[in-house]
């Protein structure tokens, strides 16, 4: 039998987007109870979960900013006008991301959550219920089965809505593909990834240079290190999990030193642990998860990692994450009452979106681990920052599309084909970005774009 409503909305999920998402409603005036696997992060160690920072731009922080909660933020994060490219030769190469005064922005994940979690709270709608696992959900009753990881105790509750923010792995969704037939695609990357901590230098200080997202690519593999706002950074070696060069063949110190010497010693130079580092972190897993439809009538939605997992290459999950929390405050506006609307407006117009950022995300890695140190790219970069310059109001890279404006990402997608279709046409047959012939750049962007 069916518990009675105990709160209008339950949020399952109290990480990074289910602690704007309940700000948000409660802005509304709505009133929701969180549940929460971990602990309470604020009062005791939770472990770092999937990564210690990340990088957070313009669709994130417009997030923040709607719920009055960026000037709280801001003081914690650290710019990073460009990435700084480590190639094998020790050369360093410094490729800005944007424009002057464009930069992604390296964060605390933890840090974060806590400021969202208490700016939760502070609204007085918020209850957040830790160590509260939902292990299923009844969708002809909208009750939710809950498990204490304190006691293992069992209970339900039954709410008019249900928002599932509970991660890529999410449970709601999965009930949503047993028992509804929701479309659920979660394709794994034969890539692992492992993160390991350079420390501040004695007495504080950056051992690398601060403002910078650095990148050492390989290939096929990759490490990349974020600044953290005590002085350290968070390195984090992206690799398969199998074959002759992957996590499984760095199986002892000596596999892992010689690894690092041979590719990234000028990293190796300011990580005294790394073998410590390496073997006391786990390895973790990467998936892009497509799904659809994200909801059930007005009483059951998806959103963030839940609805659309995708892989960090873009920096861009959390922020995708919490604009469609700003998209759904959007949609309640409009809809009023209506969730059945609302929640269908929703997911048509964040759908595409979500799909395509996922397949931005995947290119953005081989970008990442190959094309930056390859000098036809680069070349096409600095002609881009020339046709950028040339033709402000047409010509707006992808990067800059995703990174720093709130244009839908599947436009982004799509004008990124176009651009590099005139980045081919120009940059065949020259050699540096100053040849380009301009007058024909011209005829293109005003042609295609
Ligand atoms: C290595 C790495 C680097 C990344 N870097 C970036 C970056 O630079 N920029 C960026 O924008 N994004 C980045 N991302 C993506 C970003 O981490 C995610 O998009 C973001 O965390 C999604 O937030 P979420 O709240 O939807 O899910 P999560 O952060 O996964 O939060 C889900 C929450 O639900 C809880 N939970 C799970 N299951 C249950 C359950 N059954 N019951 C109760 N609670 C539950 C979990 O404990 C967790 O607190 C990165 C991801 C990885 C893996």
């Amino acid at each position: 039998m069916a518990t009675p409503v105990t709160a209008p909305i339950a949020i399952v999920g109290g990480g990074l987007v289910g602690s704007v998402l309940a700000t948000y409603l409660a802005r509304r005036g709505f009133q929701s109870d969180v549940f929460e696997r971990r602990g309470d992060m604020r009062r005791e160690s939770v472990g770092e979960g999937r990564s210690i920072n990340l990088a957070i731009s313009v669709r994130g922080l417009h997030a923040l900013e709607e719920i009055g909660l960026k000037d709280e933020v801001l003081p914690h994060i650290i710019q990073m006008p460009g990435r700084m490219v480590h190639m094998l030769d020790g050369r360093n190469q410094f490729q800005p991301y944007g424009a002057s005064g464009q930069c992604i922005n390296s964060v605390s994940r933890n840090g974060l959550n806590k400021m969202l979690m208490t700016g939760a709270e502070k609204t007085g709608r918020v209850r957040f219920q830790f160590y509260s696992t939902v292990t299923g959900i009844d969708f002809e009753t909208n009750t939710l089965q809950i498990m204490s990881e304190r006691d293992g105790k069992r209970r339900e509750a039954t709410y008019e809505r249900i928002l599932g923010t509970d991660g890529s792995a999410s449970v709601i969704r999965h009930a949503m593909r047993d028992s509804m037939g929701v479309d659920t695609s979660e394709s794994h990357l034969s890539h692992g990834y492992k993160e390991v901590v350079m420390p501040a230098l004695p007495g504080g200080g950056f051992a690398i240079e601060k403002n910078a997202l650095h990148i050492w690519p390989r290939g096929k593999d990759m490490l990349i290190a974020l600044p953290n706002e005590e002085g350290s950074f968070t390195c984090t070696l992206f690799l398969p999990f199998e074959g002759e060069r992957s996590f499984a063949a760095l199986n002892d110190k000596a596999a892992v030193e010689s690894f690092f010497e041979s590719q990234f010693v000028d990293a190796l130079d300011h990580i005294p642990n790394l073998t410590e580092e390496f073997f006391g972190h786990p390895t973790g897993k990467m998936v892009t998860v497509k799904a659809g439809p994200w909801f059930v009538k007005g009483r059951v939605l998806l959103l963030g990692d839940a609805a659309h997992a995708i892989v960090p290459f873009f920096g861009q999950g959390m922020n995708c994450g919490f604009e469609d929390c700003s998209v759904l405050n959007e949609c309640l506006e409009k809809w009023g009452e209506d969730w059945d609307a609302a929640f269908d407006d929703f997911y048509s117009r964040r759908k595409s979106n979500a799909d395509a950022i996922a397949d931005m995300a995947i290119e953005n890695f081989i970008e990442m681990r190959d094309k930056v140190a390859d000098t036809r790219f680069q070349l096409e970069k600095k002609v881009e920052r020339l046709l950028q310059a040339a033709f402000p109001s047409r010509y707006v890279p992808r990067y800059t599309l995703v990174s720093f404006t709130r244009t839908p990402y599947r436009e982004a997608y799509e004008k990124g084909l176009i651009q590099q279709k005139i980045l081919d046409e120009l940059c065949d047959g020259i050699e540096i970005a100053e040849d380009v012939d301009i007058a024909r750049a011209k005829k293109l962007v005003e042609a295609m774009l």
